[in-house]
């Protein structure tokens, strides 16, 4: 009891608060329930509920006599339907999405259909009349008694007679907003119907709109164009001009790209006060771990390699990202931090996003650290029991040097004896605190993030504002772009591919589904059955997607590693990270079913060694923008840029699917000249960084 007092002494009281920790029940009229129901909508804090977005403005419609309604309702009738109005004039009338009609209740009829129901009320203005519909509104009964004069806003409809199926209903007491006046509509959920949102959005503003702060300094609003934070939540909410409407809604945007931002970079300027493992290697030593090497670098991976090593040499946790194109060599920059903090003393985790992935990460790069007198292990979800366990005691004793895994090293069992390194490939299939959990393993872990998808800067500095960022442009010498071409049937292309299979070059064919589907949509499974059993038989033709288990996929990968097999056929797993040189063509199927980005990576498996290489993708003309841009361009960077438009930002930064919004920011509606725009103000306005930093969701 003692500490509950304490505790409620030191709180600042309601007045004090920031409108970002103010708790919705401070709002009057609403109790935990209805906190509870704002909260469905993302809604947690005061602040956020000012902030809440209008899907869009409604208008007010100018009343029309029932005469006209009517006329509009006819134009819905169906064309030869047996009771066809006979108004007249009706075909040289504009249709109109809404009218607004005043009438007196004549009668009103009521049915039910299971859980549904229809309420018809008759209204009559003189000699005319009109039915209002209500859909599943029974409690509506109630409400009308013949001779009431009631005003009603809806959509013309044919309900075996002129009708108007209503939205917005007024009467004596509480009339329709006058004829022009901007209603906002809001995002809906069960339970909160639009008047109770509309009249909590006003009531806070009343309660608290005062309170409304702006951190950007005036000059800045002014120079573009913005509308202040507490003007525009006004706006927001009880509209004035459409136009002004608009610059609101932008202000509001801006909001959680600028807390974003800052707390991005508070989280920076943390790290730079913490202190990490100092990698500190002479030349000598520097150029004996580049000798481990199979090929010389190129002078993109040299200057990364430059830079990683001053990142390790610093004393501070190295956060850095390393974008490059796939097949650009991003794996060498990988093994050779591991190599450095190998060499200080330390254990290096490798993590990979598929189990494939990390295998052959292993088996590409254990003969490598073996060179150098590095222990190496495997750990994934697939390892039987012992042989997992036997692996984290070894981690735990500190007997591995490298371990390279899947999802399976955030396990709380795996536990490291001195962690210094992880390197996070392909980590935008990765949540941010899935990778802080691997951090945690260790005490001011370094980390190196990889990523073949690459994303325009702004959008980098916002998204990834605690990162520092390297970008691989070239590829390793010797490789030609892959020629990429469309076709329309597999049958085109035995005659290409056949010369290929002749001189021992492998060729991938991807079919995203493993079973056949509808519309003659041939899966995985029959696709392998029809080319073994065609004229490639010879050749050898494996099969391989996500339900096998690990030792059978290993198996057959490996044939088709070794050449013993010539043609495999995949969904999707191949999708990232697997290096076979020797394969030189690829066939994607239904690739209607595959964003951009993944189109491209999974071209990107071919054309990793000097002979010239062929991609040939089939998919449903839907795909035909998509195709094109793949069939003109081999430049991720482009790609990325184009997938970006196409499909929202979740989707490219992978973060929809690593099902983690960061903040609910990267919304398809979000653009990118928004982005840009955030890292302006925050450049020109360095005390915004304070000004949002710190808040934190209330939960
Ligand atoms: P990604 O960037 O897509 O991860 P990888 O690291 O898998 O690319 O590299 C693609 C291929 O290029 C691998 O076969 C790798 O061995 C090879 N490679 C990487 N760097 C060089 C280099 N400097 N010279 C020659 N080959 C290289
Ligand atoms: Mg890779």
């Amino acid at each position: 009891m003692p500490a509950a007092r304490t505790r409620a002494a030191q709180a600042p009281p309601v007045e004090e608060l920031p409108l970002h920790a103010l708790a919705l029940t401070e709002l009057s009229g609403v109790g935990p329930a209805r906190a509870a129901k704002l909260a469905q909508l993302g809604v947690g804090s005061v602040h956020e509920l000012l902030c809440v977005l209008p899907r869009r403005l409604e208008r007010a419609s100018a009343p029309c006599t029932l005469a006209q309604a009517r006329a509009q309702a006819s134009l819905c009738a169906r064309e030869g339907s047996e009771d066809l109005p006979d108004e007249e004039d009706a075909d040289e009338l504009e249709p109109v999405a809404s009218c607004r009609v005043q009438g007196t209740v004549v009668r009103q009829r009521f049915s039910r259909f299971g859980a549904r129901s229809l309420l018809r009320v008759a209204i009559a203005d003189g000699a005319e009349s009109l039915e209002l519909l209500f859909f599943n509104q029974p409690w509506l009964r109630e409400r009308f008694r013949p001779g009431d004069v009631v005003e009603a806003e809806g959509r013309p409809a044919w309900a075996k007679g002129p009708a108007l199926v209503v939205r917005r209903l007024g009467g004596a007491s509480a009339p329709l907003p006058a004829p022009g006046t901007l209603t906002p509509v809001y995002p809906g959920t069960e339970g909160l119907s639009q008047d109770m949102l509309r009249a909590l959005c006003r009531k806070a503003l009343e309660q608290f709109g005062a309170r409304v702060r702006e951190p950007l300094p005036a000059d800045l609003l002014a120079e573009h164009g913005l509308l202040a934070l507490p003007e525009a939540v006004r706006e927001l909410h009880e509209p004035r001009d459409e136009a002004r409407h608009e610059r609101a809604r932008e202000r509001l945007a801006l909001e959680p790209l600028l807390a974003l931002r800052a707390s991005l970079e508070a989280r920076r300027r943390e790290r730079a006060r913490t202190s990490a493992l100092v990698v500190r290697v002479d030349e000598r030593v520097e150029s004996e771990i580049r000798g481990l090497f199979p090929f010389t670098f190129t002078a993109g991976q040299g200057a990364i390699a430059r830079t990683l090593r001053e990142d390790l040499e610093r004393g501070h946790p190295m956060r850095r990202l390393l974008q490059g194109d796939v097949g650009s060599g991003k794996t060498a920059l990988g093994a050779y931090a591991c190599l450095l903090a190998a060499r200080a003393g330390a254990q290096a985790a490798f993590l990979a996003p598929t189990e494939l992935l990390a295998e052959q990460h292993l088996r590409g790069l254990a003969p490598l650290f073996a060179r150098a007198g590095l222990r190496t292990a495997l750990l994934s979800g697939s390892l039987p029991t012992r042989e997992r366990r036997a692996t984290q005691a070894a981690l735990e004793r500190g007997e591995i040097d490298v371990v390279f895994g899947t999802h399976a090293l955030f396990s709380d069992a795996v536990r490291f004896a001195r962690l210094g390194l992880a390197v996070i490939d392909e980590q935008h299939r990765f949540g941010v605190a899935q990778r802080e959990r691997l951090f945690d393993k260790g005490r001011d872990v370094h980390g190196l993030l990889m990523t073949a998808t690459p994303i325009p800067r702004s959008l980098a500095l916002t998204v990834y504002g605690d990162l520092d960022v390297s970008t691989l442009r070239e590829k390793p010498p010797g490789r030609s772009p892959v020629r990429t071409r469309r076709v329309l049937s597999p049958r085109e292309l035995v005659d290409e591919l056949e010369p290929r299979l002749e001189r021992g070059e492998r060729v991938y064919w991807v079919v995203p589904r493993i079973e056949s589907g509808e519309e003659d949509e041939v899966g995985a499974t029959e696709r392998h059955a029809r080319i073994a059993q065609g004229r490639w038989a010879r050749h050898g033709v494996e099969l391989v997607h996500g339900k096998l288990d690990a030792a059978e996929r290993e198996e057959r990968l490996a044939r088709f590693r070794r050449g013993t097999s010539g043609v495999l056929v995949a969904t999707t797993v191949i999708e990232v990270g697997v290096d076979v040189p020797e394969a030189t063509a690829i066939v994607i199927e239904s690739a209607e079913r595959l964003g951009l980005a993944q189109l491209h990576q999974l071209r990107g498996r071919v054309g990793r060694g000097s002979a010239q290489s062929a991609c040939y993708l089939m998919g449903k003309r839907s795909a035909a923008a998509r195709l094109e841009l793949l069939e003109r361009t081999d430049d991720g960077f482009e790609i990325a840029e184009a997938d970006l438009a196409q499909r929202g930002m979740g989707d490219l930064l992978g973060l929809r699917q690593a099902g983690e919004n960061r903040e609910g920011i990267v919304s398809d509606e979000v653009d990118l000249g928004l982005f840009e725009l955030a890292r302006k103000l925050c450049e020109r306005s360095p005390g915004l960084l304070d000004a949002y930093s710190g808040r934190r969701r209330l939960s």
